[in-house]
């Protein structure tokens, strides 16, 4: 992999205009208007989006400004994929078709067992970043050992990422313990804290993984350092069940005695949720990460994001890994989203292309703490833009713009993806990352990984 400069050099404005650009900006509302800008151009200068003019404007406003007129073309925030263990690409496909328990006992911690180390979760991540910068993603929220490695192959690729320190207490590559990993994390967060494309969370892998000491530690850094706490919670009906029976509440309840669920908390999964735990969301303003895809494959359950979406509980759209998914595609993400909570309610109008395309954007910019710079196309924030070409066969014809992405189009059809207005996906292509060279490395790891579980 080529490594980027990501400094702020000055470079001369450009201009991106497209026949259609879904700003974002919006909160989803009942009936909307003007959420979709015909014939407009974004203008870009370093890292920021400075201006948004109609194209029949751009030549007064802006004589002679370099021009990217790309026609048939949609233009949307990149994608923030808000739950994702990076590495785990190198595990793609070696345990289908298990339940959470089994894949996990089984399958998963022998595996990791045996192979992670500094290499793996390297490799592992730029295999992963390279799939996510061609699905159309430009941020994403990783939660895996060794995060030294997972920030550097982010800071080299350029996508802007959310690092979040993984913390368990059993003996790992990584560390011996919870403390140990929260002192490593701490080490490489104060290492990367100033690089503008990565910030960091606190990952406490579950609430069985992690006592109660670790818990109230990560509380206070989080609150010291205003990080984001990031964990698998309410994923499954037997996780539930079991800790109700042995403590007389849900995981929730008792993370909340604790101090943990805040607006800083994203509780990712939460196919189970009670009527008093849809209240502790709300009232303390929490983020619930929906990864659909992985949780129908492990059979876990469903998310009920109507109830959230009735509540105003913000939503943000994750992957997970691609050992669980098996794809990082946001799009097709967003796609079952919409689909599985129509089915599960039996209702048709559970949640709209906008709602769902707002949670895959302003909802996991919110949920990271970075809505201020990114999730909306918008004057003033990072130029992290994607370009769909849409005169594709899949899209056509084209009525309305957001139902051809949410409901038809593919990640064939990403053109161009910028972030912090350098493009890393031009004409399909990435522009930093040497595809050939991830393949080959790809391939070594497979038949290293093979001979361990056949
Ligand atoms: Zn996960």
């Amino acid at each position: 992999m080529v490594p980027t400069s990501q400094s702020n050099s000055v470079t001369k404005p450009f201009a991106i205009a497209a026949d259609w650009i879904i700003p974002m900006q919006q909160a989803p509302q009942p009936h909307q208007d003007n959420i979709v800008l015909e014939k407009s151009a974004l203008i870009v200068e370093n890292d920021l989006i400075v201006d948004i003019v109609e194209q029949s404007l751009l030549q007064t406003r802006y004589p002679g400004i370099r021009l990217n007129q790309l026609g048939a073309s949609l233009l949307l925030p990149g994608f923030v994929n808000a739950h994702c263990h990076a590495a785990m690409n190198l595990l793609r496909g070696v345990a289908d078709d298990n339940c959470l328990d089994d894949w996990l006992n089984q399958h998963i911690w022998p595996l990791e067992s045996i192979w992670v180390d500094n290499d793996f979760v390297y490799d592992g991540s730029q295999l992963a970043i390279a799939e996510m910068l061609l699905g159309g993603t430009s941020c994403f929220q990783d939660s895996y050992l060794m995060p030294d490695q997972v920030a550097k192959a982010c800071q080299q690729s350029g996508i802007r990422a959310n690092i979040g320190l993984m913390v368990v207490e059993s003996s790992n590559q990584w560390a011996q313990n919870a403390d140990e990993c929260i002192d490593k994390g701490l080490k490489v967060f104060d290492q990367y804290k100033h690089n503008n494309r990565l910030s960091f969370s606190l990952a406490p892998h579950s609430i069985n993984k992690i006592s109660s000491e670790a818990l109230q530690r990560l509380l206070t850094l989080s609150n010291e350092l205003s990080l984001p706490i990031v964990m698998h919670l309410h994923e499954t009906e037997q996780e539930v069940s079991q800790h109700q029976q042995q403590y007389q509440q849900s995981p929730l309840e008792s993370l909340q005695k604790l101090g943990l669920v805040s607006p800083l908390f994203n509780a990712v999964h939460m196919t189970q949720i009670s009527p008093k735990d849809l209240q502790l969301l709300k009232q303390n303003a929490c983020h619930v990460i929906h990864c659909p895809q992985s949780n129908m494959k492990l059979a876990s359950g469903i998310c009920p994001v109507g109830d959230l979406l009735q509540q105003n509980i913000n939503i943000a759209i994750g992957t997970d890994g691609a050992a669980s998914n098996n794809s990082l595609d946001m799009l097709s993400e967003i796609k079952a989203a919409t689909l599985l909570a129509k089915l599960s309610s039996g209702q048709s109008d559970q949640i709209s292309a906008y709602q769902v395309l707002y949670a895959a954007t302003m909802g996991g910019a919110k949920a990271l703490g970075l809505d201020n710079s990114i999730g909306s196309l918008e004057q003033g924030k990072q130029a992290d833009i994607l370009a769909l070409d849409m005169n594709h066969i899949e899209t056509m014809p084209l009525y309305d713009p957001i139902s051809q992405l949410v409901y038809s189009a593919s990640r064939k059809q990403v053109q161009h993806l910028w972030v912090a207005g350098q493009a890393l996906v031009k004409d399909g292509e990435l522009t930093q990352i040497n595809i050939q060279q991830l393949i080959a490395q790809a391939k070594q790891w497979q038949q290293q990984i093979k001979g361990s579980f056949q």
